[in-house]
Order: structure tokens, then sequence, then C-alpha cells
């Protein structure tokens, strides 16, 4: 069975074609600056050469039909017929209080993520043109969506409410929901499995650094509490995000300067974090070359960063009462030694003791970076939302 993975953004559609014979990956590829005269569509076939396309895709549903004659082009391609794609699962930002789990895509399910624009203004109107851009060009093909808040429906309400009064909660949902769940949810699971235990034995803290940075508390296999929030913006410091602030701050900066409500959302989104701080980047690996370099406002992003994160960690190991596994995964967590080091070596506390030449050792597999008198396992899990998205549109397609 082949399975079309999409992650519609508002702006750019990202796509993997897996065959659930052996989950391998046939085709990935994006199409970026839809709605514009110059939209790129760049595509990697499995054991073919990568090729880029400019042309003008003015929508999604376009963009899904240009992606679909890549997929079965005679020389870029991989099938014979778009009928060889035998179901769709669509990555969804938020899926409110509706979803705890993947669901097959029906029109009271479109609905439901309707519902939800207010509270994930620039994802979930993507996916929901994504989801009828299949519609229109794949119209017999059954469509499944994985939500980034799913896995994080089962924390406690000592977890997900904030101390605000609890009419806006009631009315309106503000509350904690939690992002990247897709990924604590695997990594979570899969190092369980890596050290031949059961999660329900395991109180886990993992890391999901990457451009977004999360951690969530995995109490025997539930997500118990997790660093992002209503939004996506809450918790740690992140590449261009400034995670946690005194809440008092926005209404000083909007009497202080006169901002409005979105150039102060945007301030808060796009020009925060490591960027803010280093004043030139929000790439981790600029933030260590500067760092190297000497540059000061490079070091001292990085320092705001693994500090933030340290005192994440810290606190999930209070909240659980201990800490068995700390697994760190994404684009920063699973390639950067330095900051994997940078914690762990401050964390000694919880007799975490790292092995610094397996730390330091490049791979892309599942490893453990610990030594073998750590108290706590430090594992690095390359993460796979992709790979969840087609497993659950495949358990959901066959039941
Ligand atoms: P996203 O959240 O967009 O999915 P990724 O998980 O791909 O992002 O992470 C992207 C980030 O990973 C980049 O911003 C970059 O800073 C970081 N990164 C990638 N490789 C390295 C590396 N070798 N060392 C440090 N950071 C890295």
């Amino acid at each position: 069975m082949k399975i079309l993975v999409i992650n519609a953004g508002s702006s750019s559609l990202k796509y993997q074609l897996y065959n659930m014979e052996n989950e391998s990956v046939l085709a990935k590829g994006r199409v970026e600056r839809i709605g514009f005269e110059s939209s790129i569509l760049a595509h990697e076939p499995e054991g073919k050469e990568e090729v880029t396309e400019v042309s003008e895709i003015l929508d999604h549903t376009t963009a899904i039909k240009k992606v679909v004659q890549m997929l079965i082009h005679k020389e870029h391609g991989i099938l014979s017929s778009i009928d060889e794609i035998e179901a769709v699962g669509h990555r969804v930002v938020h899926g409110g209080e509706s979803f705890s789990n993947s669901v097959i895509v029906t029109e009271e399910v479109k609905q439901e993520i309707k519902k939800l624009f207010d509270l994930a203004p620039l994802h979930n109107p993507a996916h929901i043109m994504g989801i009828q851009a299949v519609e229109s060009t794949m119209p017999d093909v059954p469509q499944a969506v994985v939500f980034d808040t799913a896995f994080h429906q089962t924390m406690p309400a000592s977890s997900y409410l904030y101390a605000i009064p609890k009419a806006l909660y009631n009315k309106y949902k503000i509350r904690r929901y939690g992002f990247h769940g897709t990924s604590h949810d695997y990594v979570s699971d899969r190092a369980a499995a890596f050290l031949d235990k059961k999660p329900e034995d395991l109180k886990i803290v993992t890391c999901h650094i990457g451009n977004g940075v999360s951690c969530t508390a995995v109490k025997h296999g539930e997500s118990f509490d997790t660093s992002m929030g209503m939004t996506p913006l809450e918790g740690l410091m992140m590449g261009t995000r400034s995670g946690d602030l005194d809440p008092a701050v926005v209404p000083y900066i909007m009497g202080k300067v006169d901002l409005r409500i979105s150039e102060v959302n945007s301030m808060l989104n796009k020009h925060s974090g490591l960027m803010a701080i280093s004043g030139d980047s929000s790439d981790m690996r600029e933030i260590e070359e500067g760092m190297d370099a000497g540059d000061t406002n490079a070091k001292l992003a990085f320092d705001m960063y693994e500090y933030r994160l340290r005192k994440y960690i810290g606190s999930y190991a209070a909240a659980m009462d201990g800490m068995d596994v700390l697994v760190f995964t994404a684009g920063v967590g699973e390639n950067s030694s330095t900051l994997r080091k940078r914690i762990c070596d401050q964390l000694t506390f919880f007799g975490i003791e790292l092995d610094d030449k397996i730390n330091e050792t490049r791979s892309k597999n599942e490893r453990r970076i610990s030594s073998s008198n750590s108290k706590v396992e430090v594992l690095v899990i390359p993460t796979n939302e992709e790979l969840v998205i087609a497993r659950d549109t495949y358990k959901l397609i066959n039941n």
C-alpha cells in the first residue's frame, strides 16, 4: 500500500510518499511560495536525481496536482499511475480538545478543524486547504489527519489549566494544549523499545529541539506535562520564538511603542529567540560557529537557550518525581553534541553522566550517549513525524 503524507502550510506544502510494505520513502519534496508567480517544486525521488521546477502555483489544489504529476512523471516519477496512492495522511497542528487520536477525514472532522481556526490561525486553515486540494485531485482516496496536540490530551487539569479565571477556559478553551505530540510520542516509544522496557515502567523527559523547541514529561507512556501552551509560543527559547516571558511585558510594550496585536505577535514569534539575542541567526550551527569565533552575543544566545532547557528538564524530573530516561531529538537535539554536553554536564545532581566520546560521534542512528555509571539513560532518538502519520493512516484505513 502506498500512502502520501502531506504537511500543508499557508504558502508551502511538504510531502513524502511511503511504501507501507517496508515503510520505505519512495519520494519526498516540497512546494514553496504557493500563491506567488514563481513557486518552486523540489522533488527527491528515491534512487533518482533531485529535480527543481519553477512555475506559477497559485493555490494548494494546483500544488497537489503538480506533486501528483511529478510522482507519475516518466523520468522523475516513481508511480505508473495516480491510482497507486491508496490513502493520504495529513499533519494537523491543532486538534484542540476534540481529538485525542488520529482520525479519518469526514465532513464532521473538517468542521471541527475549522472550529479551531481561532486557536491556530496560521496552521489549521492551511491544513484544510491541503485536505480540500486532495479531495478535488483524488476524490476517491481516503484521507486521515494526525494532530500535533493529540498525544498531550492525557495531561491532567493541574498541568493544562492556566491560573486565570475559569470562565476563560469554559468559554474560550484557553488552556495548555502542547505541540510536537507526534514527535514526543514516537521518540518516547522508541526510547522504551531501545532499552527493552515497557513505556508504562518509565519516566521519560523528551526534548524536541529543532526550529521549534519543546520538552515533555512522559510518565508511564503518557504525556503528563509539556512546555508549549495554548500556542507553540510558550515554553523554551527557540530559533525565532521567545518562549516564556512575563505576560505583563505584552501590554507594557503595546503601551510604550504603540504596537498592534499582530505586530507584537510577529515580534514574539518571528523576531525573538536565538535570532534576537545573537542579533544575526536563528540557526544553531551558526550560533555555535559564532561562539567558537568569540562572538559574545552568540555565546549569550547559546547560554540562555541551554539554561532554559536545563531548567525545564529539572522541573519535569520534579513533576514526575523521577527521570529514568532523557531523550534528545530533532535538528539541534540530534546533531549538537555541544548543547547535549553543556546540558548533561550540569545535571549531575540527577546522577547523569555522559560518555563524551559517544556523544561526539556523529550518527543517524538511535543511540545511548550516557556512560554505564549514569543513573539516567541519556538517548539520542531521531524523530520521524512523517512515518507516524503514514502508520496512523495505514492503521485507520485498514480497520
Ligand atoms: P524544524 O523544527 O523546522 O523541523 P529541524 O528539526 O529540522 O527543524 O531543526 C532545524 C535546526 O537544526 C536548524 O535550525 C539548525 O540550527 C539545527 N541543526 C541542524 N544540524 C545541526 C548541527 N550539525 N549542529 C547544530 N544544529 C544543527
